[in-house]
């Protein structure tokens, strides 16, 4: 099987350092093994998302010298995948609906006795509060939550390949691990739209991604994904978490650094090279 990896960025706002290594990475090791680096928009939040980001996305990766295959998959335009993989959960009596707001998670959380709430990959873990058997078809709006208790009960250990960040090798975590430190993750958004859980593992098998190469802060997620693609059906990619660029102060760059946005760095005569060699590449 040929390797196929992707970059995956959200157009919120212009691509920095950070985004640039990530891309060069992705690039490098699928073509390092005769493979291709795939292209996907995550525009889910519809409120930020913006046509204009998403045309200098393509501009600044073409000016770095990235190729990729046409067409682009656009998460905007995938909502009837999401869906289908929402309803197959739900029949499997996996999925609940939950009409907490953040404010009640915050109270009901930081309600035990003893000592600070729990914070899992996502903030704060779900205390609970709306789990209940689920009945009837998939309701037409509204959060859905995954029971991750029931989710992971037949999965014993869930296993994937890592070979960016330590431990490198076949990462093992627990399903308790999973029930205690993640918790309940959101899989359908308030607003009905899916959530990222949801969306990128659905996406990667769609896209037959191989080996999935994105930013280490994403480490601790990635197990939330192997269990939906054990109750999907669906294979598991090889996974390459790459170290963050940060900033002099020790900083990870982010969307609202706009100083080192790639294209504010190519009006000011930085070369493709240059920003090869600011990243440590
Ligand atoms: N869209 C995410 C981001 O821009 C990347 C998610 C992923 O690579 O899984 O941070
Ligand atoms: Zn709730």
């Amino acid at each position: 099987m040929s390797s196929v990896t992707r970059f995956a960025p959200s157009p919120t706002g212009p691509l920095h350092l950070g985004h640039a290594f990530s891309a060069l990475t992705a690039f490098a090791r699928a073509d390092a093994a005769g493979g291709v680096m795939l292209l996907r928009i995550e525009d889910l939040d519809r409120s930020r998302a913006r046509p204009e980001w998403e045309a200098l996305i393509a501009e600044d990766l073409a000016w770095l010298g990235l190729t990729w295959p046409r067409p682009v998959m656009r998460q905007s335009e995938r909502s009837g995948a999401y869906d289908d993989a929402l309803a197959r959960l739900w029949e499997a009596g996996l999925l609940y609906p939950c009409t907490c707001s953040r404010r009640d998670i915050e109270a009901a959380a930081g309600a035990p006795q003893e000592g600070a709430p729990l914070l899992g990959p996502d903030g704060l873990i779900y205390p609970g509060t709306c789990r209940a058997d689920a009945a009837g078809p998939v309701p037409p709006g509204g959060a859905l939550r995954l029971n991750m208790r029931n989710a992971v009960e037949d999965l014993g250990q869930i296993r994937f390949s890592e070979t960016g960040r330590a431990p490198l090798g076949t990462v093992s975590v627990a399903p308790e691990t999973l029930i205690e430190g993640i918790g309940d993750v959101v899989l359908r958004r308030r607003d009905g739209a899916a959530a990222y859980h949801l969306a990128v593992v659905v996406d990667d098998a769609a896209q037959g991604i191989t080996e999935v190469v994105r930013g280490e802060d994403l480490f601790e997620a990635t197990a939330i994904h192997v269990v939906l693609q054990h109750l999907l059906g669906l294979a598991t990619p090889a996974y390459h978490h790459h170290r963050l660029i940060r900033d002099e102060h020790g900083k990870r760059l982010a969307k609202r650094d706009d100083a080192r946005a790639l294209s504010t760095l190519r009006a000011e005569g930085w070369t493709p090279l240059d920003v090869r060699r600011a990243v440590g590449l």
